[in-house]
């Protein structure tokens, strides 16, 4: 039998093949590629799509009028998927389906990719493993969501008490701030129009001064992603991110926390990309004493990007990065129950708050 934790690591490395054509969205930032499902009192998003997952022991199937998660043959769990939300039907008052402006993360926040190109995509500077706009090539979602339509779609979601916090990114703009402008001018709608904690995504920007102007515009949390802390890992796979450094992103969390506080600052860290190990618990230690959460998520495969056939790492190494990164988080007082808003307080993409909960 498995701890909730231990299976949350397991379904995030081996995927689940799940009943019917439930299997999730096919790009986009995030948790593409999977589904969310909800068991033993946590969230998790999973792989569904990618073809490693055929070969999963884990699915979902039918048990006593419900739904269960198996291993093989097995009953582990039941398990239930986050309700469609009914905003989703919806049209924003342009006519723009809600569905393509914003969508439900986890099992309560409203996500959305503000900006959807990213000035790397297609180019040899892109992350390898990012699939930001195979979700526009399919016409699942629009290339830019206005603060209005925004707005409109977080009131309609808050309303029917789908979601309690929003978490917004966007594709690397061009400009000196690198599109947090329209980040802060969406933040600002959201927060004007329902009151939700928001949370943005941002690059180390070269003026980090830009940051003093995140509270004035309703932002709560702030995620600054390095994705790898290993230097050859991110030259390999985020050639951008490599240019800015660790350091750069380092005093980029410092300046974060100056201005929002503890627990309100986080960073993708990407398990599975072939890093140092030793390497990188020296430096995850280095940002949780700035006071950066370091929110580990295991590779996610996404097909259609350079990494769709890669494997996500194994779970083993993925239980024992987290087990040896939770106790850093408790010297430093760190806790994604602090969090207001964003992926730390969603979780479902890690299972290090799963574990910091043991
Ligand atoms: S952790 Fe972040 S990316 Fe993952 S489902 Fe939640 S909001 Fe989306």
């Amino acid at each position: 039998m498995y701890t909730t934790r231990e299976l949350k690591v397991l379904l995030q490395s081996r995927g689940v093949v799940l009943p019917g054509e439930e299997r999730g969205r096919k790009g986009g930032a995030g948790p593409a590629a999977g589904k969310s499902l909800i068991f033993g009192g946590t969230v998790a998003n999973v792989p569904t799509q990618s073809d490693f997952v055929a070969s999963s022991p884990f699915s979902v199937r039918s048990r006593d009028e419900g739904f269960w998660i198996y291993e093989h043959e097995a009953p582990l769990v039941p398990v239930t998927f986050p309700h469609t939300p009914h905003f989703y039907a919806k049209r924003t008052s342009d006519g723009t389906p809600m569905h393509k402006v914003a969508l439900l993360h986890g099992a309560s926040c409203l996500a959305s990719t503000v900006c959807q190109r990213c000035v790397y995509y297609g180019t040899p500077h892109a992350c390898s493993f990012c699939g930001i706009e195979l979700s526009l090539e399919s016409g699942a979602t629009i290339e830019e969501k206005s603060p209005a339509q925004l707005a409109e779609v977080a009131v309609a979601a808050k309303e029917e008490h789908a979601v309690t916090h929003v978490t917004l990114t966007s594709g690397t703009q061009r400009g000196r701030d690198r599109g947090l402008g329209k980040l802060l001018a969406a933040a600002a709608a959201i927060k004007d129009a329902s009151g939700l904690p928001v949370h943005v995504q941002t690059e180390p920007l070269p003026e980090l001064s830009l940051f003093d102007e995140l509270p004035g515009h309703g932002v709560d949390t702030l995620g600054i992603h390095i994705e790898s802390v290993d230097d050859a890992v991110l030259a390999a796979h985020a050639p951008i991110k490599a240019r800015l450094g660790f350091t750069r992103f380092l005093a980029a969390w410092e300046k974060g926390v100056e201005v929002l506080g503890a627990n309100q600052v986080d960073s993708f860290i990407i398990a599975g990309l072939g890093e140092d190990p030793d390497l990188t618990l020296r430096r995850l230690r280095q940002m949780i004493e700035a006071g950066a959460y370091p929110f580990i998520v295991p590779l996610r495969p996404i097909p259609g990007t350079r990494l769709g056939s890669w494997l996500p790492p194994e779970p083993d190494y993925v239980r024992s990065l987290l087990e040896m990164t939770v106790p850093m988080l408790s010297d430093a007082h760190l806790s994604w129950k602090r969090s207001k808003a964003g992926c730390l307080r969603c979780r479902a993409c890690s299972a290090l708050p799963d574990f910091e909960q043991a």
